[in-house]
């Protein structure tokens, strides 16, 4: 598990010690946190660009490579696109060709990649995108994933690795911090919760398809010992836009607080939703929470950790 000390990837280190795996986590801490990380794993702290990590795959029989480790923030990628490539292309390919080298025999090798749905395809043709659409990403962000799903096609094809890529929606939850896709559930939530007023970016009409980590949990236990190449949407659906996203929170916690709104963000996809009725229907993955009940999880956890 890379990034298990991460916000998505430590739920997910906590439901694989949970079903039995011995899980060895992988993440540097540059954002996420060692009291993250799940007792019964072994967290290693180093970066997925280093000698040490494809070494450390390379050497301990390692079967499943799920991926989470990665810059992922939409803005810093688009202000420094070479470090976010350095990362999330650069140090894929790192622990790629470890796995491939290993001993492990390749049927049992897989690697299940935090891909996005929400940054891949770009401005949408059609809503929900179902996982052929076009991928057109507008960000650094959302090519360097798409160019790992690229190497993970390359990897399968030439090694025989089995891969699940997952496109998440717009992730939110327990843990969240706020520089990813649904950072701004993190951001209104701690606003909120400290009396101060939210400022929505623009109108707010712009739209995402919000999802709860549970629901990507679930997906990714779903994905766990697949074969072949495969790739799945892991979102609802459903868009919700910003002034939406901020009446279901502000009911939430309780605020009767308005929102102002500031100016819009040059460059901003305006909507994005993602069809995940192939992961529901080839992975038996059940229907997701609502972002009602998601955000009352994700409420509780902020108003007790904030
Ligand atoms: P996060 O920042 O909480 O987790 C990423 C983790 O990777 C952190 O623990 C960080 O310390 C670690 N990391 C970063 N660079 C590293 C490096 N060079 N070496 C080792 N570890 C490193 O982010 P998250 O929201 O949990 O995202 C997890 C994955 O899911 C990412 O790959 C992200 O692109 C993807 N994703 C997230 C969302 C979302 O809405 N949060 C949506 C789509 C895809």
């Amino acid at each position: 598990m890379t990034g298990g000390a991460g916000f998505i990837g430590s739920h997910v280190t906590d439901a694989l010690v949970k079903a039995g795996h011995r899980v060895l986590v992988v993440d540097d801490l540059s954002s996420g946190r060692r009291e993250n990380v799940h007792a019964g794993a072994e967290l290693h702290t180093l970066d997925i660009c280093s000698p040490q990590a494809a070494r450390l795959i390379e050497t301990e029989g390692v079967e499943v490579l799920v991926h989470h480790a990665a810059q992922m923030d939409v803005r810093r990628s688009t202000e420094d696109p070479a470090f976010d490539a350095g990362i999330n292309i650069l140090g894929t390919l790192n622990l790629l060709g470890a796995l491939a080298n290993s001993e492990v025999s390749a049927e049992r090798k897989q690697v299940i990649f935090a891909s996005t749905g929400g940054a891949i395809y770009g401005e949408q043709e059609t809503f929900p995108a179902e996982e052929s659409h076009p991928a057109r990403p507008l960000s650094p962000y959302g090519v360097s994933k798409l160019a790992g799903e690229r190497y993970l096609f390359y990897f399968h094809s030439q090694y025989g690795l089995n891969v699940c890529c997952m496109r998440y929606a717009n992730v939110y939850g327990e843990r969240q911090n706020s520089h990813g896709e649904a950072g701004v559930v993190a951001i209104f939530l701690k606003k909120l919760l400290a009396g101060e007023v939210c400022r929505i970016n623009g109108d707010g009409l712009q739209t995402r398809d919000y999802i709860h980590v549970s629901d990507v949990v679930r997906a990714n236990l779903a994905a766990f010992g697949q074969s072949g190449f495969r790739t799945y949407n892991v979102g609802t659906g459903i868009e919700t836009n910003v002034v939406e996203l901020y009446g279901l929170l502000a009911s939430a916690v309780g605020s009767e607080l308005e929102a102002t709104h500031g100016p819009g963000m040059p460059g901003e996809q305006r909507r994005s939703s993602i069809d995940s009725a192939l992961l529901r229907r080839e992975l038996e993955v059940p229907d997701p929470l609502t972002l009602a009940e998601g955000l009352a999880l994700t409420s509780a956890w902020f108003r007790l950790n904030a």
